[in-house]
């Protein structure tokens, strides 16, 4: 991807975990890399399909100063999230803040921090068989809009199906959805979670009647075998209402671990 660059911007501001540091201030350098497509940009010599560096440095100069941390570590999070979430063109950052005075009693040149984040792609599967089930659907739809860290693209139809694994019980209503997230794997399931647990889940049943399933389907091309976090979902291939409402908003989306297509997968499971 291209990249726009910042060497060290110079930002008088007021973090540091010491109370002479939050009351006298000090220098802070900060550098980024902001990745962005900047083809249209070259083709057409307008500003407007870049993004302005002036106004990017303009915003982390109000932002570091208008805010105080204790940490560099939670100055450089809140920045580039709060880049990510307001700049609409920015896919990923990298940002640097280096503390060129820190007070450590020994000369060095810098101390710094540098991490990188961005925007991810995830699908989720969303499933209700209690209760008002296309409200506790959208109900879900509506938190993730709602949430600062997830841009909802699409959101498939709602389809009723049987239920599944042999607990008795009311149909289904299933659908999924592709949301662009900068939450990392693990903290993006808490945030489904959460959602279940403002509607009423209860894990009673394994495979049982529940208000409201969310479901990590994919995540990028990321391939996950955590204790609590398995990534393709493992059942994806087996389940006509995860894959019907995945060929309705992303058929040639290719499966990172069997490498086929989710309409050559429903083929395949229809057969
Ligand atoms: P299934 O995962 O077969 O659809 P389920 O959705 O009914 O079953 P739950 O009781 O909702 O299962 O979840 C049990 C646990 O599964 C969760 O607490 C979570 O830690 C774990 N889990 C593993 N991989 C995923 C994933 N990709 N998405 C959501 N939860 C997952
Ligand atoms: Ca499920
Ligand atoms: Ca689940």
């Amino acid at each position: 991807m291209d990249e726009i660059r910042i060497k060290r911007l110079e930002v008088f501001a007021h973090h540091g975990v010491f109370p002479e540091e939050n009351q006298l201030g000090q220098k802070f350098l900060v550098s980024a890399v902001l990745y962005t497509d900047l083809r249209r940009a070259g083709l057409t010599d307008e500003l407007s399909h870049s993004m302005d560096y002036g106004a990017v440095c303009a915003e982390i100069h109000r932002y570091l100063t208008e805010h105080t941390f204790r940490l560099l570590e939670t100055a450089a999070e809140r920045l580039c999230a709060h880049l990510l979430r307001t700049l609409p063109q920015l896919a990923r950052i990298r940002l640097e803040i280096e503390k060129p005075w820190a007070p450590i009693g020994l000369p060095l040149e810098t101390a710094s921090v540098c991490i990188t984040r961005g925007w991810h792609t995830a699908y989720v599967a969303l499933g209700s068989n209690l209760g008002d089930k296309t409200a506790y659907l959208d109900g879900a739809v509506q938190a993730l809009r709602a949430d600062a860290d997830m841009r909802v693209q699409t959101v498939s139809d709602y389809l009723l199906t049987a239920p599944y694994g042999g607990v008795p019980q009311d149909d289904f209503l299933n659908a999924v959805l592709c949301v662009r997230t900068l939450l990392p794997p693990h903290e993006l399931l808490a945030r489904l979670h959460a959602i279940e647990q403002a509607a009423g889940r209860e894990r009673l049943v394994h495979w049982g009647p529940r208000t409201l399933d969310l479901d990590i389907l994919f995540y990028d091309d990321a391939v996950i075998a955590d204790d609590d976090l398995h990534v393709p979902h493992p059942e994806i291939p087996k389940r006509a209402f995860v894959l019907r409402p995945l060929a309705q908003i992303a058929p040639y989306l290719v499966h990172p671990v069997y490498r086929r297509t989710i309409t050559e997968l429903l083929e395949a499971l229809e057969q």
